[in-house]
């Protein structure tokens, strides 16, 4: 996949400290995501992997504008967003949600 820009939100199978998402932003999403799955990322998404639970990268918001990472994290409760926690029409299972962000 080539470079993609933009805040992404992983998705973990059970909670950890009571979080079930972790929603980052980076200029290369799949990048971040590998340093993620191997342990080289965020310290919850560390925590994790150790406790066994499996993360899945579930969605993509396209942006080359890092403050748009708290724009989502102030204004949209991650889980709302999740395609896996809440299906909708037109998504199918396993698959990465993308949509543009302003
Ligand atoms: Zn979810």
């Amino acid at each position: 996949m080539k470079r993609v820009a933009g805040c992404y939100l992983l998705h973990f199978d059970r909670k950890i400290h009571g979080a079930q998402h972790y929603l980052g932003y980076s200029v290369h999403i799949t990048r971040r995501l590998r340093e993620h799955l191997t342990g080289t990322g965020a310290r919850l998404v560390r925590q994790a992997l150790r406790a066994g639970i499996t993360v899945e990268l579930v969605r993509i918001w396209t942006t080359e504008d890092p403050k748009q990472e708290l724009a989502l994290k102030k204004t949209r409760a991650p889980k709302r967003y999740c395609p896996k926690c809440h299906r909708r029409p037109g998504f199918a299972v396993g698959q990465v949600e993308r949509t543009p962000l302003a």
